[in-house]
C-alpha cells in the first residue's frame, strides 16, 4: 500500500452528544463535503477526487491525486463548524517497518534542528499486536539513530511525534503542529435563522455566532432606492459570501422599506422615526420567517450601543413578536465585536463607506427612551400599515440573489 498524506479532523463537542453523535457526524461529513466542493468549483480543480473517511471520532481527508498538497484544504476545514483540530498526516499501513520506514520519510526532516522530541503512540485498534509502549520505543529509536544531536524528552518536548493505530490504517504525524479549526456545531445541527443582514460590522457578527452554534443561516437585507444605492446591497451580498464559507449556502431576501419610510416621514413625529421603522422591519422580518419555516430572527444589536438599542427601545421594537429574536452581541462592546469581525474577515468590507436604509431620514433627536403608548399613536396615523407590509413582502426579491460560493 502506498502512503497517502491525509488530514486527520478531530471534533470536540459533537463528539459528546451521545445518540446524536451519528447524525452530527453525518451533517458534519456533509459539511466537509460541501466545503470542498466550492473550494473545487472556485479553484477550478472539478477533475480533482476526495476521500473522506469517518472513524471513531475522527475524520480523514485525502486526494486521489496524488501530486495534489492537501495542505492546501486545511484554510478550507479550519472553516468549518464542528472542527477542533486539523493535523497533517500520512496514513500507511498497520505494519511496523512501514510506520519507521514512513517515520523516517516524513517525520525526520521535521526534526532536523530541532532540540528534543517524544513519541506518543495510541492503539484503538487492539488487534494490532505490538503495544503502545513498544510501538513509541521503536519509532523513537529508529528517528534517534538518524538525529544523534536531538534529544528525547517525554514530558515537554519540542516536538511531540504521534503514531495513531486506528481501524482503517497507521497515521503518524507531528502532533503539535496542528491547526485550529472553527470549533462550535456543525451548521444545520441547530435549527434555522433569520439573520437581519446591514452593511455594518455588528451584524455579519451575530450571525457568525449564531452560525457557530449548528444554526443554518437565511439573509434578510433591507433597502431603500433610490435613497441606498445598488453598491450598497452589493456589499452586503459580498458580507453574505465571506459568511457562507462558514455557513454554507445562503439564502438571501431583500426587502425594500422605501414606500414604508416615506409614509412614516409624512405621516409621523420625525423623533420616532427609528423606532417605528424598526418596528416595521421586524415585523416583516417575523412574516418572512414563518413563511420560510425558520426558527427565529437573528440582529446584530448591542445594548445601548445607539438610541434605538436602549432597553426601552428594545422593549417598545419587539412588543408583540412571537417569534424567538436572537442578538448574540448583546453583551459585547463593539471593540470584542471588531475583534470578532476582524478574525472572520468581514471588518474591511463592513467599514466601506456605503448608506444604509436605517441611516435615511435620521430624526436630529430619536427617543432614546420611547414609551409603547406614543409609539402606537404615531404608528395608527399610518392608516395603511398592512397593506405596506404585505406589500414590501410581496415586492421582495428572493431566490435570484441565492448566495453560493
Ligand atoms: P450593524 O453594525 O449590524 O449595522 P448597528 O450597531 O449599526 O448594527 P443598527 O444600524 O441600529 O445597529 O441596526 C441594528 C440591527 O438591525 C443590525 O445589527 C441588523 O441586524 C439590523 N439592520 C439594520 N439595518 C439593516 C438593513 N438595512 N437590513 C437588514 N437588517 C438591518
Ligand atoms: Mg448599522
Amino acid at each position: 500500500m502506498q502512503e497517502t498524506k491525509v488530514l486527520l479532523l478531530k471534533y470536540g463537542e459533537i463528539a459528546l452528544k451521545g445518540l446524536n453523535r451519528s447524525n452530527f457526524e453525518k451533517l458534519l461529513e456533509q459539511n466537509i463535503i460541501n466545503a470542498i466542493r466550492n473550494y473545487k468549483n472556485l479553484g477550478n480543480k472539478k477533475n480533482l477526487y476526495f476521500n473522506i473517511e469517518r472513524e471513531q471520532s475522527i475524520m480523514t481527508v485525502s486526494c486521489e491525486d496524488i501530486n495534489f498538497d492537501i495542505d492546501n484544504l486545511i484554510p478550507v476545514l479550519s472553516k468549518v463548524f464542528g472542527i477542533v483540530t486539523i493535523n497533517s498526516a500520512v496514513k500507511t499501513e498497520k505494519n511496523i517497518e512501514k510506520i519507521k520506514e514512513i517515520a523516517l520519510k516524513y517525520i525526520a526532516p521535521v526534526l532536523e534542528n530541532k532540540k528534543s522530541f517524544g513519541v506518543l503512540a495510541k492503539r484503538s485498534d487492539k488487534s494490532f499486536a505490538i503495544k503502545s509502549p513498544e510501538i513509541a520505543l521503536q519509532v523513537g529509536d529508529v528517528l534517534f539513530e538518524n538525529n544523534k544531536n536531538i534529544k528525547v524528552d517525554l514530558k515537554n518536548p519540542e516536538v511531540w511525534v504521534a503514531v495513531e493505530i486506528r481501524n482503517n490504517g497507521a497515521f503518524i504525524h507531528a502532533s503539535n503542529v496542528k491547526y485550529k479549526g472553527a470549533g462550535g456545531m456543525p451548521t444545520g445541527s441547530n435549527g434555522a435563522g433569520l439573520l437581519l443582514l446591514s452593511g455594518g460590522i455588528d451584524s455579519p457578527v451575530a450571525g457568525y455566532m449564531m452560525a457557530r452554534r449548528g444554526m443554518k443561516i437565511s439573509v434578510l437585507h433591507f433597502t431603500s432606492e433610490p435613497y441606498t444605492s445598488e453598491r450598497a446591497k452589493e456589499k452586503v451580498l459580498r458580507l453574505s459570501k465571506i459568511l457562507s464559507q462558514y455557513c454554507g449556502d445562503i439564502k438571501f431576501y431583500a426587502v425594500s422599506l422605501t414606500e414604508i419610510q416615506e409614509s412614516i416621514r409624512q405621516y409621523c413625529a420625525e423623533d420616532y422615526t427609528t423606532v417605528l421603522l424598526r418596528r416595521f422591519m421586524i415585523k416583516i422580518a417575523g412574516e418572512i420567517a414563518k413563511s420560510n419555516y425558520l426558527d427565529c430572527v437573528i440582529t446584530g444589536e448591542s445594548l445601548g450601543q445607539v438610541a434605538s438599542q436602549t432597553i426601552q427601545a428594545i422593549k417598545v421594537i419587539y412588543d408583540n413578536i412571537n417569534i424567538p429574536v436572537f442578538r448574540p452581541c448583546i453583551g459585547l462592546d463593539k471593540s470584542q465585536i471588531i475583534e470578532t469581525a476582524e478574525k472572520i474577515g468581514t471588518y474591511e468590507t463592513s467599514v466601506e463607506p456605503y448608506e444604509d436604509c436605517c441611516s435615511i431620514f435620521t430624526p436630529r433627536h430619536p427617543v432614546t427612551k420611547p414609551k409603547l403608548e406614543s409609539v402606537l399613536t404615531e404608528e395608527n396615523r399610518i392608516a395603511d400599515a398592512a397593506d405596506l407590509i404585505e406589500r414590501a413582502i410581496s415586492n421582495s426579491n428572493i431566490d435570484k440573489d441565492n448566495v453560493n460560493l
